[in-house]
């Protein structure tokens, strides 16, 4: 079932609404930021959330909402039982984030953190994510992550990263205070060049919270999100609305320290071409979503925090900006059928071309040393769970497909020369087997 009917929708109405959803009200929220945060109470999203509730508040606003006659009607069928309206939720948040999975858009780090999971993920990363998860509030954090049925305000900000104009990397900013905007925009700049991508394609933007902000500017920012969005799925665009609205009035923004600035919100990049995302082209192009990279300004303040912030970012952006090569050369494509596997060459892939812009001459022209130290910074995400989706190879492996581009531009002969991307691509595929030997299932 698609809903393709365009919704109006006010956020006067909302003004009114009672919160009734998220187990708790403002004030008793306030005395569960003492409890930490354990796995136990970071449930998953379909239990989170009760359907009742959440169908309660649909209705709720269904009263007030300016609606045709027959939008009225199928809205009111969906929220005439818990069953039918759990039902559409379900089908319809599917699609919605099926949309995100076709664009190659992975969830938050923070929300893939299992805290009981300490096997193979006791990296700095985790360590530090940890730390930022203990201090913050659990409802806040179970707002922010399940929101109304799943459908959170952690996928609202995905799509709004997705939706926002992509501006000149001189107006946005970048990193903690902005302190990364300039580096970001020339190192963004350097890319384009160095792998010959007509820069008015790519857009890069910062992946921030202050969408969350109780203000007028981003109150009219995610209305934006919500009238556009009611285009292509008014159910979950209602829910959306729902979701992000209540809990931005009750305050959950602020069980996060720091607010709309805690790292937790973006600890995130990702890079995302519309017109290779499969069956989602249609629903991205209707959205306005157009090809960005999209740096997230979370990893910029775990990247100073835990000493790398001199290289950090660099990496992240390296690591992005080749997923845009790759688009830009088809190379995604292989003969491997297994999605994790799928995902793991161009993961790795990705590291190769990132190091080759950095130690090459016309890049970044860092040694093979200081490179691989910035390239080992990003690995602390690499992982062992093979069955992952999501998996972007072991550590061991990133730092050998970094390893092998240093001295692939070691040994070419000229060393201002840059290689055509497909000979660097099948140079990379010839070796590819002995880069994943070590850590091989
Ligand atoms: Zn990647």
């Amino acid at each position: 079932m698609k809903l393709s009917i365009k919704t109006p929708l006010a956020i006067a109405s909302i003004a009114a609404l009672a919160v009734t959803g998220f187990g708790a009200s403002a004030a008793s929220a306030a005395t569960a930021r003492t409890a930490p945060v354990t796995p136990a109470s970071i449930a998953s999203p379909s239990d989170a959330q009760d359907a009742a509730s959440a169908r309660a508040q649909f209705n709720e606003y269904l009263k007030t909402a300016d609606l045709d006659d027959a939008t009225r009607a199928e809205y009111e069928a969906i929220g005439a039982s818990d069953e039918s309206f759990r039902a559409a939720v379900q089908t319809e948040l599917a699609a919605v984030r099926e949309t995100l999975r076709d664009a190659g858009i992975s969830e938050g780090m923070a929300g893939a953190i299992d805290p009981g999971d300490y096997e193979c993920s006791t990296s700095e990363l985790t360590t530090w994510a940890r730390a930022k998860l203990a201090a913050v509030d659990p409802q806040s954090w179970q707002w922010y992550n399940n929101g109304l049925l799943g459908v959170s305000p952690a996928l609202f900000l995905q799509y709004w990263t997705l939706m926002k104009t992509p501006t000149d990397p001189h107006d946005a900013q970048f990193g903690v205070n902005g302190d990364k905007t300039n580096e970001m925009s020339r190192t963004f700049r350097a890319l384009e060049s160095f792998w010959g991508i007509d820069d008015s394609e790519i857009g890069l933007v910062p992946f921030d919270a202050k969408v969350f902000a109780d203000t007028p500017e981003a109150a009219a920012d995610r209305q934006f999100v919500y009238d556009k969005f009611g285009e292509v799925n008014g159910l979950i665009s209602i829910l959306m609305m729902l979701s992000v609205e209540s809990g931005v009035k009750a305050g959950w923004v602020d069980g996060f320290p720091g607010g709309v600035d805690n790292p937790l919100f973006t600890l995130n990049a990702f890079a995302l071409d519309p017109d290779r995302a499969g069956d989602s082209t249609g629903m991205l192009a209707d959205l306005g979503i157009t090809r960005r990279v999209a740096m997230g300004v979370g990893l910029s303040s775990m990247w100073s925090e835990i000493g790398l912030g001199s290289v950090g970012d660099r990496a992240v952006l390296g690591h992005e900006y080749a997923h845009q090569v790759q688009y830009t050369h088809d190379l995604f494509e292989t003969d491997l059928t297994d999605e994790s596997e799928q995902t793991r060459r161009s993961e790795l892939m990705a590291d190769a071309f990132s190091t080759y812009f950095t130690v090459s001459k016309r890049g970044e022209s860092l040694n093979k040393a200081s490179a691989l130290q910035a390239m080992q910074s990003f690995y602390t995400v690499g992982d062992c769970s093979f069955e992952n989706p999501g998996h972007h190879g072991t550590p061991n492996q990133r730092y050998a497909s970094s390893a092998w581009a240093a001295d692939f531009v070691k040994a070419q002969e000229n060393q201002g020369h840059i290689i055509a991307t497909e000979d660097l691509a099948t140079e990379w595929e010839r070796v590819f087997p002995e880069l994943i030997a070590p850590d091989a299932e």
